[in-house]
C-alpha cells in the first residue's frame, strides 16, 4: 500500500518546502496542487474548459509563482466544477507507490481524507509575507495584502474551504528554520510509518 501524506495550510506557510523535503527524504512523488489552480487562472478563457483540458505544459509556465497568478488561482478555485475537474488527477497521483506527498488547501479534507499523515502548516502573516516576498522578489507590504486577501477567499469559500482536517497535526513554522520544520515533519512520518508496521 502506498503511503500518502497530505499537507495543507495558508499561502507561504512553508508547506511546499516541507512537502518537497519529505518527498526527497522518503523517495515519494510530490504534487504542488496549487500549481493546478495557478495554471487554470493564468491561462484565462473559460476556467472549466481550461481545468478539463489542462496539460503538463500548462504547469510549466514561468509566471505561475507571481502574486497575480496566486490571485487568479484563488478566484477560479471558488468554482465547484473547476475543483471537481481536478479531483481525479490528484487522487490518482496520491496512490502511487511507494508513496506521495500532496500540498494544497483541501488535501486532508477532500482529496485524500484517508491519508496516512495529515499536516496543517501555519505561520504568522508577517513571516509568511516576508518569506514569499523574498522568494519572488516582490514588495513585502503588497505581498502581505495579497496573502491576506487570498487566505480570506480560500477560508470563506463554500466548496472545500481551507481548514485543518480533524486529525491533522498542526505545525507552526513561525519561529522555525526550514531545517527545524523539516526535521519535525520527518519525525512525524517515521512515527506514523512505524505505527503501521512499515520500516522507514
Ligand atoms: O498553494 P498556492 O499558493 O500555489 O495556491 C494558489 C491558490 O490555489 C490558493 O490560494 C487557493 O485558492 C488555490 N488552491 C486550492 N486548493 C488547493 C491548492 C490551491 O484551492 N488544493
Amino acid at each position: 500500500m502506498p503511503f500518502t501524506i497530505a499537507i495543507d495550510g495558508p499561502a507561504a506557510s512553508g508547506k511546499g518546502t516541507i512537502a518537497k523535503a519529505l518527498s526527497r527524504r522518503f523517495g515519494f512523488h510530490h504534487l504542488d496542487t496549487g500549481l493546478l489552480y495557478r495554471a487554470v487562472g493564468a491561462k484565462g478563457g473559460d476556467p472549466l474548459e481550461t481545468a478539463r483540458s489542462l496539460t503538463a505544459r500548462d504547469l510549466q509556465r514561468p509566471d505561475l509563482r507571481s502574486n497575480e497568478a496566486g490571485q487568479a488561482a484563488s478566484r477560479v478555485a471558488i468554482i465547484p466544477e473547476v475543483r471537481l475537474a481536478l479531483v481525479e488527477f490528484q487522487r490518482r497521483f496520491a496512490i502511487q507507490e511507494p508513496g506521495a506527498v500532496l500540498d494544497g488547501r483541501d488535501i486532508g479534507t477532500v482529496i485524500c481524507p484517508n491519508a496516512d499523515l495529515k499536516l496543517y502548516v501555519i505561520a504568522s502573516d508577517e513571516v509568511r509575507a516576508r518569506r514569499r516576498a523574498s522568494e519572488i522578489g516582490a514588495d513585502p507590504a503588497e505581498t502581505l495584502a495579497a496573502l491576506q486577501e487570498r487566505d480570506a477567499r480560500d477560508q470563506e469559500r463554500e466548496t472545500a474551504p481551507l481548514r485543518p482536517a480533524d486529525n491533522a497535526v498542526i505545525l507552526d513554522t513561525t519561529e522555525m528554520s526550514i531545517t527545524e520544520a523539516v526535521t519535525d515533519a520527518v519525525r512525524l512520518v517515521i512515527a506514523r510509518r512505524k505505527g503501521d508496521g512499515k520500516l522507514t
